[in-house]
């Protein structure tokens, strides 16, 4: 892809781009690499009820395991995945894994937790999305309704093929969040077609909503919306005790963020969470 070009149509690279280009080139080779060697790593991030101080469900959060890099964020592969067209089979892997390890904890006991999985704007539009949302509950045992796909507001510019897409996912028994709420193009109209359960409101107005008046307003405003359409509210990227009296005080739900947990590896949520359980409940 050339940001160039000459008046015949061939491309002039700069070494720059041809240094940012091999880059990608090496990105997009070892991405694929990646899904063959099982180098993707699900973490799961805590969420909590402010009623009852309970974990009601988990968020699965995508990071690449690079031999030589590290731990790899999704911000910084996605856009490429999303690019080659890759995100499609990396959404497949995320669904089975995460709703796989779901299925263990319930057959540990917590039979109550749901999984929140993160769709791509690819894999929405998709055709087959329901069905391979069917397939992934079938082939795993897990009860529909404790699988939550979050998507976003920029992914339903399609009012009417979303509203269809939407509908056939609740009649499968799960739940839709629609996640960042407010950064898009937030529409009334979404509140009132769409099939959804849960809104997560966006971390850029948890974070400013001490300090701004006007989004702290905002987040009441979400809430009581929320609320009269009978919609649950979670916030996300609460990170400190403020925030989360705060929200409490605005009878917002479920709260998401550093101030409990971070994103973990399925094994240290084991150790700090399951194992702690009592009676199928993680009380904190
Ligand atoms: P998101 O779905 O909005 O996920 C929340 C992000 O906020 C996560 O970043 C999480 O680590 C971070 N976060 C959680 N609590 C806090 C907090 O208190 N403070 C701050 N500053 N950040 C917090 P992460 O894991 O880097 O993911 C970034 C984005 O990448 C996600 O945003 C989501 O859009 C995308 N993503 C991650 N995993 C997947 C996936 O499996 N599939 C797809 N399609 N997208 C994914
Ligand atoms: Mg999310
Ligand atoms: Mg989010
Ligand atoms: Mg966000």
């Amino acid at each position: 892809r050339a940001k160039e070009r000459g008046k015949n149509g061939y491309c002039f690279y700069n070494s720059d781009m041809n240094e940012e280009s091999m880059k990608k080139l090496t990105l997009e080779t070892e991405l694929e690499l990646a899904i063959k060697n099982d180098d993707l790593v699900l973490h799961y991030q805590p969420q909590i009820d402010l009623q009852t101080n309970q974990i009601i469900g988990m968020e699965a959060l995508l990071r690449w395991n690079h031999p030589q890099l590290g731990l790899i964020p999704p911000s910084d592969f996605i856009p490429i995945a999303e690019e080659m067209g890759l995100m499609v089979i990396l959404g497949e892997w995320v669904l089975s894994q995460g709703c796989r390890q779901m299925k263990t904890w319930h057959d540990q006991g917590l039979t109550s937790l749901k999984i929140s999985i993160n769709l791509s704007p690819q894999e929405f539009l998709k055709q087959r999305l329901v069905d391979k949302v069917k397939q992934v509950l079938l082939d795993t045992g897990l009860t529909p309704n404790c699988l939550e796909l979050e998507i976003t507001e920029s992914m339903t510019m399609d009012v009417i093929r979303s509203t269809s897409i939407l509908e056939e996912l609740s009649e499968l028994g799960i739940q839709i969040a629609i996640d960042d709420f407010g950064k898009g193009f937030s529409s009334l109209n979404y509140l009132k077609n769409f099939h959804i359960h849960r809104l997560k409101i966006d971390r850029s107005f948890i974070h400013d909503m001490i300090s701004g008046p006007k989004d702290a307003k905002i987040v009441g405003t979400i809430i009581s919306i929320a609320h009269a359409l009978n919609l649950k509210v979670i916030a996300e990227g609460v990170e400190n005790e403020e925030q989360l009296l705060f929200l409490r005080n605005l009878n917002c739900d479920e709260i998401q963020g550093f101030y409990y947990s971070k994103p973990l590896p399925a094994i240290e949520i084991e150790r700090k969470y399951i194992l702690n359980s009592s009676r199928g409940v993680i009380q904190l």
